[in-house]
């Protein structure tokens, strides 16, 4: 079988991109190698995407995603660990199979990046998290540590305070760079201390993660804490296409305008792009355009 166009990755890009294919009558097939929505699951609440007021991640993923499958598109849950461009087809492994299409649509997002100091290996996603929704209820009660200072350290220390009993906020700059109204509600409650100018050193812990080593202006200081969620930025997800020669320095994907690579077929979406603002209506945005011209490119073979 040859697809028009197979899209790798089921987040609002992906499933975006997805519904747009199946509309414009494409033989489309979509790879996820998680569970579908991505990034957003992981997101406690959405207040920014127009028509939901006020929704949660898993909603909204699970939405996309039935509005995906209503219209019939084929999804292969496996990860996509090689691709070969030839002249006009592209070759797409995943789990030893190869499967043939016309079109590719990078669509895989970005994972959390880490700190890369002591304890970290030992204690991840064991004491240290990525995912407050996820592993937030976890800590009821309990004391955590939130690590940055951005829109999702800030989001999810507005959802964490209402579980835990009490958070310690570290941040590098000496303010919060996340949107002036979320910083505003979190100045406003009670249960947490905000340690700025800091770095996080270490991780300690005999029997399990039982507190953070931070360096601060003012000397080094040691904090309990039961739990700990970073939120430290993002790593895009391409390891597996280096070979293709279409990242930045950073492993971002660098598109034009169109959604198109510098290799012929090949086209990215969302997240994984090269680009300003990394949020679901971009990210669904530029999966609307990439089909849109995907399917001139086909008109064009
Ligand atoms: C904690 C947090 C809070 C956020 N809050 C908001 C918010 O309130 N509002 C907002 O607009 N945005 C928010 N965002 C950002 C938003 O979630 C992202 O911009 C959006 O999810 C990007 O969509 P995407 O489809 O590009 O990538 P992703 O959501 O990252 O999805 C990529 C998908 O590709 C899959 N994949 C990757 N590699 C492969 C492979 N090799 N094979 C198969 N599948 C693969 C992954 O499993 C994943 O499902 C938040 C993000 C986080 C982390």
């Amino acid at each position: 079988m040859l697809y028009d166009v197979i899209i790798i990755g089921a987040g609002p890009a992906g499933i975006t991109a997805g519904i747009y294919a199946k509309r414009a009558n494409l033989n489309v097939l979509v790879f996820e190698k998680g569970a579908p929505g991505g990034q957003i699951l992981s997101t406690a609440e959405i207040e920014n995407y127009p028509g939901f007021k006020k929704t949660t991640g898993f909603e909204l993923a699970s939405s996309m995603f039935e509005h995906l499958l209503e219209l019939g598109v084929e999804v292969v849950y496996e990860e996509v660990t090689d691709i070969m461009s030839e002249e006009n087809i592209k070759k797409v492994v995943a789990n030893q199979i190869t499967y043939e299409t016309k079109a590719v649509l990078f669509a895989t997002g970005a994972i959390p990046r880490r700190l890369g100091v002591a304890g970290e290996d030992l204690y991840a996603s064991n004491g240290i998290s990525w995912c407050a929704i996820c592993d937030g209820p976890l800590y009821k009660d309990k004391e955590v540590v939130v690590i940055g200072g951005g829109n999702s350290a800030v989001e999810e220390s507005l959802f964490l305070s209402n579980i835990v009993k009490h958070i310690t906020l570290v941040q590098n700059l000496d303010h919060l760079t996340a949107d002036p109204k979320a910083v505003e509600l979190l100045k406003k409650v009670k249960n947490i201390r905000f340690i700025y100018e800091a770095k996080v050193k270490e991780f300690l812990g005999q029997n399990g993660l039982t507190h953070v080593v931070v360096q601060t202006k003012d000397g080094e200081e040691v904090i309990k804490a039961d739990g700990v969620f970073e939120y430290v930025g993002l790593e895009p997800v391409t390891s597996f296409v280096k070979n293709l020669n279409i990242t930045n320095q950073q492993g971002y994907i660098v598109v034009k305008e169109d959604m198109s690579t510098n290799v012929k077929g090949i086209f990215s979406a969302g997240d994984v792009n090269q680009k300003h603002i990394r949020q679901i209506v971009t990210a669904v945005s530029d999966g609307a355009i990439a089909i849109q011209n995907i399917t001139k490119y086909l008109e064009s073979l």
